[in-house]
């Protein structure tokens, strides 16, 4: 029986979050987190009621100011009366169930506003990574009604591009000082960024970002005519004294606009699930080469081509072959 009652309380979840229940949402989320048998009975209960929310990406160096900027967005955005979500990854962490970041004292301003959603999550050591798992918490979010869902990176690196393949408007902050323009030229950010923000605008230095990133900006290639073109504005914030945030609401607001107007929001929702089912694809053949593994197939495998008898390549083959038929 426990299949049945399990199916009973996805539905009752799924129903409860869409009603706004944060505690529906945070249990969903978990299951998502935790990758068990259940997981797939969430995603194709959500599937039907997602495709509202602008999920908006927040990618800079530690320190310059995202959760900062993250909790007074929230706020702004609350004064324009939307349902917001948080959702802060980290995908090196092997911690799960929001406690690590969940309870930064940042974002206990808005811990009692039943319209703001804050959920950490952990995707290491979860099949298919950040990729598969935050897509499914997003679409979480976004059932439960949440016009703008922000995701939040900790670390650098590879995560700042996995962010970018789930946003729909990836906002790269940047401070001044560090080399930072440099640094974000370097790691091709800046061609992904739709949204530029020059946090720490109370210190020396802003202009002077302000300026290499526009130079570096109209160094950019512009796009064929007839493709959609949208020019990333800079925006100036000090993020500590919400200065700024009614400018960078406005510059989120304008870009969706943008997206829907040009058909580019399409595109990018068809790139991310793309992305999701290619991660959940990986994530499921490295858990049945595990089982072959396991199976005593792989090192079998292994052997034979260390004796000389069989190509890594056909070895290959004969890999997919099993993985493929189990
Ligand atoms: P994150 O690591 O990118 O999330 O950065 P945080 O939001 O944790 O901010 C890092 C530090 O910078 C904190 O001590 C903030 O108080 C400080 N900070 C954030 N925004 C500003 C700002 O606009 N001006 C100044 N001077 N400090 C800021």
């Amino acid at each position: 029986m426990p299949r049945t009652r399990a199916a009973d309380d996805v539905a009752e979840l799924v129903a409860a979050a869409r009603d706004g229940q944060h505690r529906a949402v945070a249990r969903l989320i978990s299951l998502i987190e935790d990758a068990g048998p259940q997981v797939r009975e969430v995603a194709a209960a959500l599937v039907p009621h997602a495709g509202n929310a602008q999920v908006v990406g927040l990618t800079g160096s530690p320190g310059v100011g995202k959760s900062t900027t993250t909790s007074a967005l929230v706020s702004a955005m609350r004064a324009l009366s939307k349902r917001v979500a948080v959702l802060a990854v980290d995908p090196s962490s092997p911690f799960s169930g929001g406690a690590l970041l969940g309870d930064r004292v940042r974002m206990q301003t808005h811990a009692t506003d039943s319209g703001v959603f804050i959920r950490s999550m952990a995707t290491r050591g979860h099949l298919g990574g950040l990729s598969a798992a935050a897509p499914q918490a997003v679409r979480v979010l976004d059932a439960a009604g949440c016009d703008v869902v922000f995701v939040e990176t900790v670390g650098v690196g590879q995560s700042e591009i996995e962010v970018v393949s789930l946003a729909d408007t990836t906002v790269v902050m940047l401070a001044p000082g560090m080399g930072d323009g440099v640094q974000a030229a370097k790691a091709g950010i800046l061609e992904v960024a739709d949204i530029l923000v020059v946090n720490k605008a109370d210190r020396d230095g802003a202009e002077t970002t302000t300026r290499d990133l526009r130079n570096m900006l109209s160094l950019t290639p512009h796009p064929e005519a007839g493709e959609p073109f949208w020019s990333p504005p800079i925006v100036k914030t000090v993020a500590v004294r919400g200065e700024g945030m009614d400018k960078l609401t406005a510059a989120i607001g304008e870009h969706r606009g943008w997206l829907e107007a040009a058909g580019e929001g399409d595109r990018r929702r068809l790139r991310r699930a793309e992305a999701e089912i290619e991660a959940i694809t990986l994530g499921e053949i490295r858990a049945r080469i595990g089982d072959v593994r396991g199976a005593g197939t792989l090192p079998e495998l292994a052997k034979r081509v260390l004796a000389g008898e069989l190509d890594p390549f056909a070895a290959a083959d004969e890999l997919a072959e099993s993985v493929s038929s189990t």
